[in-house]
């Protein structure tokens, strides 16, 4: 059986830019510090791509759900 893999943000890669929220804003909003909170870990694939490829520091990933 398959699963939905998740978008995840690797905290210690994480620097902040907020380009993450700035592409997927109905899903990722930046905390008090501006470091992202991803509110819905399933957005669609090109988009979700889209954001992995452009996090300036490599910190957005695929996970399977575990
Ligand atoms: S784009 Fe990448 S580095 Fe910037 S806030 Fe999002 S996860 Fe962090």
């Amino acid at each position: 059986m398959s699963s939905t893999p998740e978008l995840r943000v690797d905290r210690v890669a994480c620097t902040g830019h907020g380009l993450c929220a700035t592409l997927l804003p109905e899903r990722v909003h930046l905390d008090e510090w501006g470091y992202p909170v991803v509110e819905d870990p399933h957005p669609g694939r090109a988009e979700g791509e889209q954001a992995v490829t452009f996090c300036p520091a490599r910190a957005l990933y695929w996970a399977d759900r575990a």
